[in-house]
């Protein structure tokens, strides 16, 4: 473990990497004529002393990718005095299985990872519980698209990179017909050895495929530190930035 830097250290360096990833994405978004996108600031192997130190510098929305991780975290948050409203909302990006949805639902605003229909009906089985607990609102639902090469020739379920394109229609009814999910639109991480160019186009074609039936499903995920620009060449509406802003996380080993 490296030298804690003391909070007020923290804050100044949270609040210059937040400026510099907010000139990027105002830089790239000034080349088109849409409105800001959103940002997503992900949090992963952070702790919620970051979150309360961001939180203050006006950011809203927060990513994380385990469950575990997440639930406490969002606890954690949720129990700090001095965030002044609008209170974190908290965005689930990362694989999930099925048996974690009555979790994820009582903590996320949204979940930007849904790639199955097993996990779309358990998270609607899961919000049809926590509505009527918390009358909490429908939980938004990005579609994670694998963009490999060969995704639709791959048999069996959703790999690490998310549903198949071919899938897509299938999966995007089920949450649409559901009350309780919100159908967002798409989401996906550029796969690795492939120009994210050519990965955001194609994210970019199944998004257009998908607003054909879902007119209202025009969200499109995507954009992380390295590639944020390419994302919103592309059309992104919602970036999910990391380490530029947090710095780099712990190695995982
Ligand atoms: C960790 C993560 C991010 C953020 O990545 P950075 O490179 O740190 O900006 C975005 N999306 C997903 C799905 C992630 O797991």
């Amino acid at each position: 473990m490296t030298e804690q830097p003391s909070e007020l250290d923290r804050r100044e360096q949270l609040a210059r990497n937040l400026a510099a990833v907010q000139g990027r994405i105002a830089a790239a978004a000034a080349l088109r004529e849409l409105p800001a996108p959103q940002l997503i600031v992900v949090t992963k192997f952070h702790p919620a002393a970051d979150v309360r130190l961001l939180a203050g510098l006006g950011v809203r929305d927060f990513g994380e990718n385990r469950d575990q991780e997440a639930s406490a975290k969002a606890a954690e948050v949720a129990g700090f005095a001095d965030i002044a409203p609008p209170l974190p909302r908290w965005h689930f990006i990362g694989q999930l299985q099925s048996n974690k949805a009555k979790s994820v639902v009582k903590y996320a605003h949204s979940v930007h990872s849904v790639d199955r229909l097993q996990l779309a009906a358990a998270l609607d089985k899961a919000m049809a519980v926590e509505a009527e607990r918390s009358g909490r609102p429908p939980l938004d639902c990005f579609i994670q698209v694998n963009l490999d090469e060969d995704a639709d020739a791959q048999s069996g379920p959703a790999g690490r990179g998310g549903a198949a394109p071919g899938t897509v229609p299938e999966l995007a009814e089920r949450i649409a017909s559901s009350e309780r999910l919100r159908l967002a639109g798409v989401m996906a991480v550029a796969p690795l050895g492939v120009s994210p160019d050519a990965a955001f186009d194609k994210l970019a074609a199944v998004s257009a495929r998908l607003q054909v039936q879902h007119p209202e499903a025009s969200g499109i995920s995507a954009g992380m530190s390295q590639d944020l620009e390419a994302a919103l060449r592309f059309g992104a509406t919602h970036l999910r930035i990391g380490s530029d802003i947090l710095g780099s996380r712990p190695a995982v080993g």
